[in-house]
Order: C-alpha cells, then sequence, then structure tokens
C-alpha cells in the first residue's frame, strides 16, 4: 500500500495549567489518522475537542508533547531550514474569516501573491501570471487583482482566501469551518469550488466543521474527537449510515435529518462537555452517555477497536447499537 501524505500518530498536546505545572490540560491526547491525496479527512466535535489544536500542531503552529506527525514518511518534528520552509509551502490553510488571512489594506493580486513573493517564486510577472492563474482556478477573473477585499462579498473572499492558499500548488489544505460565516445559499458553491479543485488538483483537505452537511458532502474520512480523543473513525458514509459511538449518535441526531420526512429523534445528552483538566476515568463519555452503562464505563478506558471494516470505535458497548 502507498505511503499517506499525512500521518498522525499518538498525537498530544497537554499543557500545563494557568495555576502551575499539575493539573495538566489534556487538549489532545492519543491521536491517531492517515490523510492520503485527494482525499479529505474531517474532524467533528464540540468546540474544545481538540480539532483545531491538532490542526495547529499539523500546521506546526504548535508543538505536541508527545507522538509525531509523518509527511510523507518524514517526521515533521525533525525540519528545519529549507525542508521547514518546503513543508511551509505544502500546507495552506483558509480559515472562517477570509479577513483574517486577506489584509483589508492590500490588493487582491498582493494578497494572493504574498506567499509566493515570500518564498522567492520567481520573477514580478512570474508571480503575476500564477497569482492570474490561482484566480481563474477559484472563478475570479485577473480584474480583480487590482481591487481590495472589502469590495468583494463574502463567498467571493473565500475564493480570494482559497486562491491565496492554492497559489503554491500545496499538497494539503486546512480548512478550518471554512462556509460556516457564509449565507446558506452561497455555501453550495464554495463547497462545490473546493471538491473541485480537489479533484484537479489531487490537494488534499483536512477539514474541521460544526456542520456536519457540509462534512458529509466534503469527505472520505470523518473522524470524531471528544474531549481530545478520537472515538469514532470511519469512511464518511459509514459513519454516516450507522454511527456506532453514542456521542456520534448524538452529534448526528442533533443536525438535521437529511430529508425533510426523515424521522430522526434528537438525542439530547445530559450535562456539559467535562473540563480537560479533568477528563472522567474509565470512558471520558461515561457521564453524558445514554446508553445502560455497565461497570466497566466507570472502570476501564475503552480503546479503540475496530467494529466493521475501517471503522473504529471506542465503547466496550459499540456492537450493540443503541
Ligand atoms: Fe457509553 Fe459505556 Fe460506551 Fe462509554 S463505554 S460510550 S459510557 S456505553
Amino acid at each position: 500500500m502507498n505511503q499517506p501524505l499525512l500521518k498522525i500518530e499518538n498525537l498530544e498536546k497537554h499543557f500545563p495549567s494557568a495555576k502551575g505545572s499539575r493539573p495538566t490540560v489534556k487538549a489532545v491526547t492519543g491521536v491517531n489518522f492517515e490523510l492520503n491525496e485527494g482525499q479529505t479527512f474531517s474532524l467533528v466535535g464540540e468546540s474544545g475537542s481538540g480539532k483545531s489544536t491538532t490542526a495547529m500542531m499539523i500546521l506546526r503552529l504548535l508543538d505536541p508533547t508527545g507522538g509525531a506527525i509523518w509527511f510523507n514518511g518524514e517526521n515533521i518534528a525533525g525540519f528545519r531550514g529549507k525542508q521547514l520552509k518546503s513543508y511551509r509551502k505544502a500546507i495552506q490553510a483558509v480559515f472562517q474569516d477570509p479577513f483574517s488571512s486577506l489584509s483589508p489594506r492590500m490588493r487582491v493580486g498582493d494578497a494572493v501573491g504574498e506567499p509566493l513573493v515570500v518564498n522567492g517564486f520567481g520573477s514580478k510577472s512570474d508571480v503575476k501570471d500564477r497569482v492570474r492563474e490561482a484566480l481563474e482556478q477559484v472563478g475570479l477573473s485577473a480584474e480583480a487583482m487590482d481591487r481590495y477585499p472589502h469590495e468583494f462579498s463574502g463567498g467571493q473572499r473565500q475564493r480570494i482566501a482559497l486562491a491565496r492558499a492554492l497559489a503554491l500548488k500545496p499538497k494539503i489544505i486546512v480548512l478550518d469551518e471554512p462556509v460556516s460565516a457564509l449565507d446558506v445559499s452561497i455555501r453550495a458553491q464554495i463547497m462545490n469550488l473546493m471538491k473541485d479543485l480537489q479533484e484537479k488538483t489531487g490537494v488534499a483537505y483536512l477539514l474541521i466543521a460544526h456542520g456536519l452537511d457540509t462534512v458529509r458532502y466534503m469527505s472520505h474520512w470523518v473522524g470524531v474527537m471528544y474531549l481530545g480523543e478520537l472515538v469514532e473513525v470511519a469512511p464518511s458514509e459509514e459513519l454516516f449510515t450507522r454511527p456506532l459511538h453514542p456521542y456520534t449518535q448524538a452529534l448526528l441526531s442533533a443536525a438535521l435529518p437529511s430529508h425533510p420526512r426523515g424521522n430522526r429523534q434528537e438525542i439530547v445528552l445530559n450535562g456539559e462537555l467535562p473540563s480537560p483538566l479533568d477528563i472522567p476515568s474509565g470512558c471520558p463519555f461515561h457521564t453524558r452517555c445514554f446508553r445502560q452503562r455497565v461497570d466497566a464505563c466507570y472502570q476501564q478506558k475503552p480503546l479503540l477497536r475496530e467494529i466493521a471494516v475501517q471503522h473504529v470505535v471506542s465503547c466496550h458497548l459499540a456492537e450493540y447499537g443503541r
């Protein structure tokens, strides 16, 4: 089997708490997954589940406290100098708010061209040609180059942010809530554009999104995070049609049914998400679980195990469904 483009192995990020070295905030613990060329792996879960911290480590904006991130078979922790620079070129990001990556004072042409200039792409005219090409890839004309971001609609600004991310022809783009700030009518256009770009360029996406419709539409694989750990990972359709972890079932039940006459009963979880400073013992989900819990739920931490082909779940009772 081919080597994955990105392999996340036992990834961990524990922060010392504000009051000293103990207890620690366990933001991410023991996360494993792979991302392949031309595919989308999505991370879902409530705010504070560790999705963004995982993405920050992959972007090398945060250093892990354990585990490894392998890019084309090499551990990125060892990247320095030229190797680090080429990794930073290969992995780009698009965020919810395009203004976070687009300076309001910079013309679109300069904003899209900035990563090229920083990376010594070539002459001024090479940069201009590549900017024009990137804008065309996202459906904007070269005229956009001389205008400012505020002159564009939200959807067009997100196209510009995508063009900026694409300019360096990356292997991976981290998409952090890329459509959640957009009008519903525009979301489908941007999702279609991202899928189309993936088909044409082979770029891989790591998608972080709350909107499960977006996740289902975009993803090949989905990982569900709870309190910093993956509790279920499966191919997208398998996960959406046969969720096995009670937490995943609750998340999906809260989303709109896929058919207007769909009859999905919402599962309301007990209580709030526990603090990552004080993760419950046994199964971390036992304080909110709606299943008939057994002694093992309180005493023994369930490990991720394969329940169906390529479908892993960390629940002692996963085989019994709901
Ligand atoms: Fe619920 Fe027990 Fe499964 Fe945890 S192990 S999710 S508490 S049934």
